[in-house]
């Protein structure tokens, strides 16, 4: 791949998982390898493994293990500590009829940007697009009962290492790309 200086590279991986454990390692993976303010987006039907993969960053966010991480359906925003601070949302409740911007800002989602932290943000997908600006988005696919293929789309530069580590952990579902 040729990167002009200042262009943006974006890099897709497309992952399998067989357990929900599976995907637990997979979320504390990516958790054990943010040291900054990151945004991640989870789409994905109901039963998809959103959360799981959650509790998997929680774990890689050092999160300590007394916190039981499930869906904030009902609080829309859960709020935990960690090295990063972890805040995790659900938008299941928020669909049409407003905006989704605006949606955000009564939630208080500025006051999470301004924090350093993590946000991760479940059914993601029912914001406008571009209105989250995450920095990866992770799109869930339910295959049978134990298989679920993740596709991660880190955008921006930089994440070559952490991705060839996830090629080594996991299989790949999208061996399009040979050189491994
Ligand atoms: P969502 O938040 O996407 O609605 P959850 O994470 O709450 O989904 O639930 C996922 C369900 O699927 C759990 O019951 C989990 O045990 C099950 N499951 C089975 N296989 C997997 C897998 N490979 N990865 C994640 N969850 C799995
Ligand atoms: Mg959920």
């Amino acid at each position: 791949m040729n990167v002009q200086p200042g262009e943006q590279a974006n890099e897709e991986i497309e992952i399998t998982t067989r357990s929900p454990e599976e995907t637990r390692s997979l979320g504390e993976i990516l958790g054990r390898n943010i040291n900054q303010k990151t945004t991640i987006s989870l789409s994905g039907d109901l039963g998809a493994g959103k959360t799981v993969f959650v509790q998997g960053l929680a774990r890689g966010l050092e999160v300590p293990s007394d916190y039981t991480i499930t869906s904030p359906t009902y609080t829309i925003v859960n709020e935990y500590p960690g090295r990063l601070k972890l805040f995790h949302a659900d938008l299941y409740r928020i669909s049409g009829g407003i905006s989704g911007a605006a949606e955000l800002f009564d939630i208080g989602f500025e006051e999470f940007y301004e924090a350093n932290g993590v946000i991760v943000v479940e059914w993601a997908n029912r914001l406008a697009p571009g209105e989250l600006k995450e920095d990866l988005a992770v799109s869930i696919s339910t295959v049978d009962d134990l298989t679920r293929t993740f596709i991660l789309f880190f955008y921006g530069r930089g994440k070559t290492n952490l991705i060839n580590l996830l090629k080594k952990t996991f299989e790949i579902s999208n061996p399009d790309n040979p050189e491994t």
